[in-house]
């Protein structure tokens, strides 16, 4: 099941487009939502910094622009 956030979520639009991310989006987006950093701050209420990756550890390299913060609904 994809991640409920992604029409809102702005990395999400971003992993798909850069070839670098899109395993992010594989491993998160379209089936494992939440093991997902981003998601499981999103669901706690807590801020989401714009350049964190889905798996925590990893902030998006340097170069890439940071996307906005999640959308509001
Ligand atoms: S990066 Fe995380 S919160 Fe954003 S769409 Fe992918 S799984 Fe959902």
């Amino acid at each position: 099941m994809p991640c409920p956030l992604a029409k809102r979520c702005t990395l999400h639009d971003q992993l798909g487009t850069r070839s670098a991310l899109t395993v992010w989006q594989t491993l998160f987006c379209d089936s494992g939502f939440d093991r997902c950093a981003r998601y499981r701050l999103v669901a706690v209420r807590s801020a989401v910094p714009d350049d964190l990756l889905p798996d925590g550890r990893s902030r998006l390299p340097p170069g890439l622009a940071a996307p906005a913060p999640l959308r509001k609904a």
